[in-house]
């Protein structure tokens, strides 16, 4: 741990001492996103292949640039870094739309628990919240932003879709960020990374890092407790419970 020198995050003063960085995943743990989320996929894909979708690739835990590179497999089509970059692009594009249209917000919810959970964790300086998710990083703010939640992460330090195509790499992203533009270094048991799928705790486990597990996205909770995450619950609606798994020995 570290003294932080940069406070970038509103909430952050200088001189508070960060001992836990909490990354949390976006679909299926903080907000589901409706069908605005996988349609944009398709709608990308048309627009830039000028192709029907008719067979969507399997999402969940997935980054948006290993979706992608699915339809590309499932057409046909061969991946060039120039047709990937255009596809994200499209990608953004179209989720921009269906927010502009209201659809992403229609569609779409804010999960049990997130907010409070949120609230309570920015109210304790010495935990820093981020995103670690498979979303490109303009789609990650734009459903923070919908569904009310932009003001309580730190994005500058979290990691997404856009960064890497492994889920995988992304907590070393986070952790490197965390380094360089907040001078935070910390162990990996006061790193924690909440997602809803065998993906984040496989990206968790690939860094040494802590992982709850939430029942909120497309796996049931027997699902999830029986991969022996460090915690798994059934949503995050108990705020106590969480925030003292989180801020433990705090
Ligand atoms: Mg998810």
């Amino acid at each position: 741990m570290s003294v932080v020198r940069c406070a970038c995050a509103s909430r952050l003063q200088l001189g508070v001492v960060v001992r836990r960085f909490v990354l949390f995943d976006v679909d299926g743990t903080l907000v589901r996103a409706g069908e605005a989320g996988p349609a944009s996929f398709d709608r990308a894909v048309a627009s830039v292949l000028g192709v029907t979708v008719t067979e969507r690739p399997h999402m969940a835990g997935k980054t948006d640039h290993l979706i992608v590179g699915e339809y590309l497999e499932s057409l046909g089509v061969a991946r060039t870094d120039q047709l990937m970059a255009a596809l994200l692009d499209a990608l953004a594009d179209a989720l921009a739309e269906a927010d502009r249209s209201g659809e992403l917000r229609a569609g779409g919810s804010v999960l049990p628990g997130v907010n409070d959970l949120l609230k309570c964790l920015a109210d304790d300086d010495r935990v820093l919240v981020s995103l670690l998710t498979g979303n490109v990083v303009r789609n990650a703010k734009r459903k923070m932003d919908v569904f009310g939640l932009g003001a309580w992460f730190d994005f500058e330090v979290g990691a997404y879709g856009s960064d890497h195509h492994d889920r995988n790499c992304l907590v070393p992203v986070a952790l490197g960020r965390l380094r360089d533009r907040r001078d935070v270094t910390l162990d990996g048991s006061d790193v924690w990374v909440i997602g809803d799928t065998p993906r984040d705790l496989a990206c968790a486990r690939a860094a040494g890092v802590r992982c709850l597990l939430v029942a909120t996205g497309g796996y049931t909770f027997g699902e999830l407790e029986s991969l022996g995450a460090d915690a798994t619950m059934a949503d995050l609606s108990d705020t106590d419970t969480v925030s003292k798994l989180l801020t433990g020995d705090l």
